[in-house]
C-alpha cells in the first residue's frame, strides 16, 4: 500500500473541512484533504438559505439574542458555552469570507443584506430578526467556491476522489486514516499527526430526503467502528419543506420572503400551531404541524402534502393582514431575484411556476443534530467526561459539539462549519508543531481490505440497492418525524433482519477495481445501518419528546430525567455489534448557571430551561 505522510490529514471537503485546511495551512501545517467527491461537489454547496451572524445590518440585533435563540431552538440540550462562541465568532467569520471575495447580497447602503429565519429572533424572542446573511439562494455554494481557492492559493494537497474506510487507532491515538483510490481500486495510507473528520451527514438513511446522493455518514461510522462513541443521534432533523416525493429542500428562505403554508381547505394552519411565529416557527413545530393536517385529512388531495405558496398576491394579502409596511411588500420580480434556483428547481422537476403556482411539500430528511463527539476545539472527545482521543479531529454536520441541541435553527449549520472548522484548523496547527508521529502497525489497512474483498466477492442473493430501499422505508415509516417504542422496535427487527442479509447474503454484481460504484455503494449501505441502527438504539432509549425527537408514547420534555446527552458505542464487531448506551455526558448550562450566579430573579434567567408546549 502507498503511504502518504502529511502533518494534517483533512477527510471531506466541504464547507468544514476546507475551513480547516484552510486555517491549519495558515498555522505552517502541511495538510492534505482526502475527499470522495470533488470538493466544489460536497453538499455544503447545495445550501440555499443563508448564513446567520448578528451583524444588525437590518435590524437591531446581538451576539446573545443569537445565543439565546440557538439554546432555545436546541431545546435546551445545546451546549450553551458552545453556541456563545457560535454566536460570537460569526460575526467575525462572516465577514472575512466577505473579505476573501464571497459575493453576498447587499443592502442600499452596500452592507451585506440579511433575511429573516426561523427561530431568530432580537431580545430574547422579541421579534424575528433578520440575520441570514446571503448571496440569492445559493449561499453554501459562494462559500465552497471561495473556500476552494483560498485552498488552492494556500497550497493546501487535495487528493479528489479518494474514500476513507478506515481509521487507524494505535494505542488511543489516531495516527491516520486507510482510503481507496476511487479510479484505480487501490488503497493508500494516510499517514498524520492530525486527522480531521468532516464528512458530512447522513440523510440518506430515509427515503424522502433533501441530502445528496454521496451522504452516507462514513466518517461517523468509521469512528463508532474504532471505539469512538457517537453522541445525541436520536435527534435528526425533518425540514419541513421539501418537494412531494423527490424530497429536494425547498429553503426556508421562501418563507423568510413572506410564503405560507396552506393546507386543503386553503387555511394558513401554522396561526393555530405557533400564532405568533406562524410559518418560521423552528423547524420541528413545522414538519409535525404538516403530519397533524394530514392526519386529520386536510393534506392536499390527501397524499400526506401541502401547499407552499410564495405567490405575490398570497403573500401581500397576508403583509397588509398583519400590518407591515408597504415597503415589505413582493412582486413578481421579487420573488425572481431572491429565489432564483428554487424557481428553477420547481419549473424544472415539478413543470411548477411558483410565480403562479403554490408548490407542493412534504417534511424531508435533512440534517444530524448528533455525530462524533467533539469539544470546542474540534477535538474528538471519546467519554462523557470528555477524555480526548488525541490527533483525531472533527467538525460540521459528521461532529457534534452541540451547539444545536435537540434541534437545529437554519443557517446555523454554515456558521458552525465555519466557526469550528476554523477553530479546529487554529487547533492542528499548533498541536503539529510539538506532537511526534505515532508509529504505524504493520498491518494497518489489512482489516478493512478483508472486509471490501468479502463485499467484492459477494455472491449471494441480496443486491444492495434492494436493501437501501428497505433501511430507509423502515427509517421513514418507524423512527421519523412521529416515533412510539412499538414503531422503533419494528424498525430495529427491519434493520437486524437487513444487517443478516447484508453480512451473509450479498451479492454485487461489479467485481473490477476502477471506478467501482456498485462496491462502494454496498459499504456505504454498510455506514448507513450502522447508523441507523444507532439512531433507532439512542431513539428508544430517550423516553422524552425534546427537539426533533417527538414521541407519542411520551409527549413531555423530561428535564429531571433527560437533559443529557445520549453517547452509543459499539464493540468493533461488523456483523454482530453489541452496543452500549449511556446518558451520562452533562449538557454545559454555563450561561443559565452565571445568571443564577448573579442572583437573577427566576423570571429574568433568560437562559433557564423553560417548559414548551408540544
Ligand atoms: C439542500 C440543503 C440545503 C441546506 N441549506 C442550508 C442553509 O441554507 N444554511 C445552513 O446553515 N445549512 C444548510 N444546510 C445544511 C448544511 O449545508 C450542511 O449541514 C453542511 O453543508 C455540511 O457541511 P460539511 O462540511 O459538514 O459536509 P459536506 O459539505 O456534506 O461535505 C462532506 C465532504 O466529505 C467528503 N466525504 C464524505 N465521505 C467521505 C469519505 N468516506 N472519504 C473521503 N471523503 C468523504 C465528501 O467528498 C465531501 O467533500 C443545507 C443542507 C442541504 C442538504
Amino acid at each position: 500500500m502507498k503511504v502518504h505522510k502529511h502533518d494534517a490529514i483533512i477527510i471531506g471537503a466541504g464547507g468544514a473541512g476546507l475551513m480547516a485546511a484552510l486555517y491549519a495551512s495558515k498555522g505552517g501545517a502541511d495538510v492534505a484533504v482526502v475527499s470522495k467527491l470533488y470538493p466544489t461537489r460536497s453538499h455544503t454547496g447545495a445550501a440555499q438559505g443563508g448564513i446567520g451572524a448578528a451583524l444588525g445590518n437590518l435590524d437591531e440585533d446581538k451576539p446573545i439574542y443569537h445565543t439565546y435563540d440557538t439554546v432555545k431552538g436546541g431545546d435546551y440540550l445545546t451546549d450553551q458555552a458552545a453556541a456563545k462562541i457560535l454566536a460570537e465568532n460569526a460575526v467575525d467569520a462572516v465577514i472575512e469570507l466577505e473579505h476573501m471575495g464571497l459575493p453576498f447580497d447587499r443592502t442600499s447602503e452596500k452592507r451585506i443584506s440579511q433575511r429573516r429565519f426561523g427561530g431568530h429572533t432580537s431580545n430574547f424572542g422579541e421579534q424575528l430578526v433578520r440575520r441570514a446573511c446571503h448571496a440569492a439562494d445559493r449561499t453554501g455554494h459562494m462559500i465552497l467556491q471561495t473556500l476552494y481557492q483560498q485552498c488552492i492559493k494556500n497550497e493546501v494537497k487535495f487528493f479528489d476522489e479518494f474514500q476513507v474506510i478506515d481509521m487507524i487507532v494505535v494505542d488511543g491515538v489516531c495516527a491516520g486514516v486507510i482510503a481507496i483510490e476511487l479510479g484505480s481500486g487501490d488503497y493508500h495510507i494516510f499517514h498524520g499527526k492530525a486527522s480531521f473528520f468532516a464528512t458530512g451527514g447522513w440523510g440518506r438513511c430515509w427515503s424522502v430526503t433533501s441530502n445528496a446522493h454521496a451522504l452516507t455518514g462514513d466518517g461517523a461510522a468509521i469512528a463508532l467502528r474504532r471505539g469512538v462513541p457517537l453522541q445525541d443521534m436520536e435527534f435528526f432533523q425533518f425540514h419541513p419543506t421539501g418537494i412531494y416525493r423527490m424530497g429536494i429542500l425547498i429553503t426556508e428562505g421562501v418563507r423568510g420572503e413572506g410564503g405560507v403554508l396552506i393546507n386543503s381547505q386553503g387555511e394558513r394552519f401554522m396561526e393555530r400551531y405557533a400564532p405568533s411565529a406562524k410559518d418560521l416557527a423552528s423547524r420541528d413545530v413545522v414538519s409535525r404541524a404538516i403530519y397533524l393536517e394530514t392526519r386529520a385529512g386536510r393534506s392536499i388531495k390527501n397524499r400526506g402534502y401541502v401547499h407552499l405558496d410564495v405567490r405575490p398576491q398570497t403573500v401581500n394579502r397576508y403583509f397588509a393582514e398583519e400590518g407591515r409596511d408597504r415597503a415589505d411588500f413582493i412582486d413578481d420580480a421579487t420573488v425572481e431575484r431572491k429565489l432564483p434556483d428554487i424557481l428553477d428547481f420547481c419549473r424544472t422537476y415539478l413543470g411548477v411556476d411558483p410565480v403562479h403556482e403554490p408548490m407542493p411539500v412534504q417534511p424531508t430528511a435533512h440534517y444530524a443534530m448528533g455525530g462524533i463527539p467533539t469539544n470546542v476545539e474540534a477535538q474528538v472527545i471519546i467519554d462523557a467526561a470528555g477524555t480526548v482521543m488525541p490527533g483525531a479531529y472533527a467538525a460540521g454536520e459528521t461532529a457534534c459539539v452541540s451547539v444545536h441541541g435537540a434541534n437545529r435553527l437554519g443557517t446555523n449549520s454554515l456558521v458552525d462549519l465555519v466557526v469550528f472548522g476554523r477553530r479546529g484548523g487554529m487547533c492542528i496547527a499548533e498541536f503539529v508543531k510539538g506532537a511526534d508521529w505515532a508509529a504505524l502497525p504493520n498491518d494497518a489497512g489489512a482489516e478493512i481490505q478483508a472486509e471490501f474483498e468479502r463485499i467484492r466477492g459477494g455472491s449471494g442473493k441480496s443486491r444492495p440497492g434492494e436493501l437501501r430501499a428497505k433501511m430507509q422505508e423502515t427509517m421513514m415509516d418507524n423512527v421519523g418525524v412521529f416515533r412510539t417504542e412499538e414503531t422503533m422496535r419494528q424498525g430495529l427487527d427491519d434493520l437486524a433482519e437487513l444487517r443478516e442479509r447484508f453480512y451473509r447474503d450479498l451479492r454485487i454484481d461489479d467485481k473490477s477495481r476502477v471506478f467501482n460504484t456498485d462496491l462502494m455503494e454496498a459499504w456505504e449501505l454498510g455506514c448507513l445501518l450502522d447508523l441507523a441502527d444507532v439512531t433507532a438504539r439512542t431513539a428508544l432509549e430517550r423516553k422524552e419528546s425534546r427537539g426533533a425527537h417527538s414521541r407519542e408514547d411520551y409527549q413531555a420534555r423530561d428535564d429531571e430525567n433527560y437533559l443529557a446527552h445520549s453517547l452509543i458505542s459499539h464493540d468493533g464487531n461488523l456483523a454482530e455489534p453489541s452496543y452500549a448506551v449511556n446518558l451520562d455526558k452533562k449538557v454545559d448550562l454555563s450561561l443559565w448557571e452565571a445568571e443564577v450566579a448573579q442572583g437573577l430573579p427566576e423570571d429574568q434567567q433568560k437562559f433557564r430551561p423553560k417548559e414548551r408546549v408540544y
